[in-house]
């Protein structure tokens, strides 16, 4: 039959329905009995095929824990981790991080990594919970010991909370004539949260983000809560993470930040995120510098996309670039028919446009 007849057949049912949108199972079963047919459904969906393996315990290793620093706004977020990425550049490697960057990861004691989200604010945190992107492993929220838990301290808090993630609290400013942080220790008492020193089970650190006294010790604290958490993953496998953020530059077409969750990413692997696929030409390092591979809890920017990814998007290796480029274009189609149902006043020259 022809489609005329079917968008017809759809109407007469009450259902209006353009030219090349979806129908679910419900409305196609009635208007195929309409004209007489029987129908037989055979699903293969190529989102079920693409669920990550279940990992086998012998193939996980240890990963670097990721963190996020959240906080009440002048409490000193940016500065604690400008000092830790100033200070805990890889020995050797000239000069630090100077641009702007999402995610980075910072070596300390015994070679162990720790990797940063540097995601200003909660709402790249929420956006990414959002979509379902759960990537953080262990939240440290700042608290100035001249000022007081405020209504964006207890923001975050409810937001590590939501999301089941352990925090790490840190009294920040110690350097401050009469700064105190007993008065901290006790607003959070009151809010149920006892710290390890009032015989609690969170772990909190006094600090001066301004002069750099306690990172170090914060930064042990750290490393000791994700051995605690266990943290792992299989590296041997082919990548699957999290978009941080993307963007289109003008030399170097788009750049997508991207934070490994599994697996080892190369150059030369084909990569799906969201709507947006592509050969991996070239991945970068929190310092710009290329690298060949990179492996879990690794902050890494790529190039080679076809255009930039939503952040909290995941993404995936395919050995098969067709089948990543069928499942991008599937999910782009589905995004478009969303966005036209979800368009509630539109007009007929506007349906006539998409069409
Ligand atoms: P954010 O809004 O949480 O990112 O806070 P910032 O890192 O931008 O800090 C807000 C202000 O507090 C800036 O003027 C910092 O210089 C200052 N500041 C941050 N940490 C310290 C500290 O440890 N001691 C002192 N005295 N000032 C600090
Ligand atoms: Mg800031």
């Amino acid at each position: 039959v022809n489609a005329t007849d079917v968008i017809i057949s759809c109407m007469s049912l009450g259902i209006m329905v353009t030219m090349n949108q979806r129908l679910d199972a419900e409305i196609i079963t009635l208007v195929t009995d309409e004209f007489g047919y029987n129908v037989e459904f055979v699903g293969l969906d190529l989102e079920e095929m693409i669920q990550d393996d279940k990992d086998l315990e012998e193939n996980l290793k240890t990963r670097p824990p990721i963190i996020t620093v959240m906080g009440h706004v002048d409490h000193g977020k940016t500065s604690l981790l400008d000092h830790i990425r100033n200070t805990n550049v890889i020995a050797g490697e000239a000069g630090g991080i100077t641009q702007h960057i999402a995610a980075y990861s910072v070596e300390c004691i015994n070679n162990q990594s720790i990797t940063f989200l540097d995601t200003p604010g909660h709402e790249a945190f929420t956006a990414m919970r959002a979509r379902g992107a759960q990537v953080t492993d262990i939240a440290i929220i700042v608290i100035a010991v001249d000022d007081q838990v405020m209504p964006q301290t207890k923001e975050a808090i409810s937001h590590a909370q939501a999301a089941n993630v352990p925090m790490i609290f840190v009294f920040n400013k110690m350097d401050k004539p009469n700064a105190k942080s007993d008065k901290i220790r006790e607003q959070l008492a009151n809010l149920n949260l006892l710290v390890e020193e009032w015989g609690g089970k969170y772990p909190s650190q006094e600090i001066s983000a301004k002069l750099g006294t306690g990172v170090d010790k914060l930064l042990e604290k750290v490393l000791l809560l994700s051995e605690l958490l266990d943290l792992k993953s299989n590296p041997n496998k082919p990548a699957v993470g999290t978009v941080i953020e993307a963007s289109l530059d003008k030399g170097r077409g788009y750049i997508t930040t991207m934070l490994l969750q599994g697996g080892t990413l190369k150059v030369g692997d084909y990569v799906l995120a969201g709507i947006n696929h592509g050969k991996v030409k070239n991945i970068l390092d929190e310092r710009g510098k290329s690298i060949h591979s990179a492996g879990p809890s690794k902050p890494i920017t790529i190039l080679g996309l076809n255009g930039a990814p939503t952040a909290g998007d995941k993404f995936k290796v395919f050995k098969d670039e067709k089948l990543a480029k069928q499942l991008a274009s599937r999910r782009e189609q589905l995004q478009r028919e969303q966005n036209i149902r979800s368009q509630k006043h539109l007009t007929l020259d506007e349906i006539g446009r998409r069409i």
